[in-house]
């Protein structure tokens, strides 16, 4: 499912340029346009859901999926020593953008 109004889905369908660090047929990981820190990539599902509270089985499983692609990804994008990952489940978390994603956070030590 995409949704045509999800900057996400218009960045999946090449609709909305991104510096794109990975791609395959489940999956992108792309460089976050406002970095949180010196590396800073977003990974998310091509499957459009919006939120961690809408999770099933399937879902789950996208979701484990991008879980263990992202060590690899991350390792080859400047987060050799560690990074951070989070997702924003909502308003009180700051979430902007209504697309399931992975932030993933590294190239530096970061503050807790
Ligand atoms: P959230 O706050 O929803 O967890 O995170 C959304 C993230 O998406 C933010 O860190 C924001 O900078 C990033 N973002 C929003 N729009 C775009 C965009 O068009 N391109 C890219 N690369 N990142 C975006
Ligand atoms: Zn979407």
């Amino acid at each position: 499912m995409t949704d045509k109004n999800c900057v996400f889905c218009k960045i999946a369908a090449g609709e909305i340029p991104a510096k794109k660090v990975y791609e395959d047929e489940k999956m992108l990981v792309f460089r976050d346009i406002e970095p949180k820190a010196a590396v800073h990539l977003l990974a998310v599902a091509k499957d459009h859901f919006k939120l961690l509270s809408e999770m099933d089985g399937e879902r789950a499983e996208l979701v484990k999926y991008m879980l263990c692609k992202i060590p690899e990804i991350a390792e080859q994008n400047g987060c050799k020593n560690g990074y951070r990952l989070v997702i924003n489940q909502g308003e009180d978390a700051g979430q902007t953008v209504f697309h399931l994603h992975i932030h993933i956070l590294g190239g530096e030590i970061l503050p807790w």
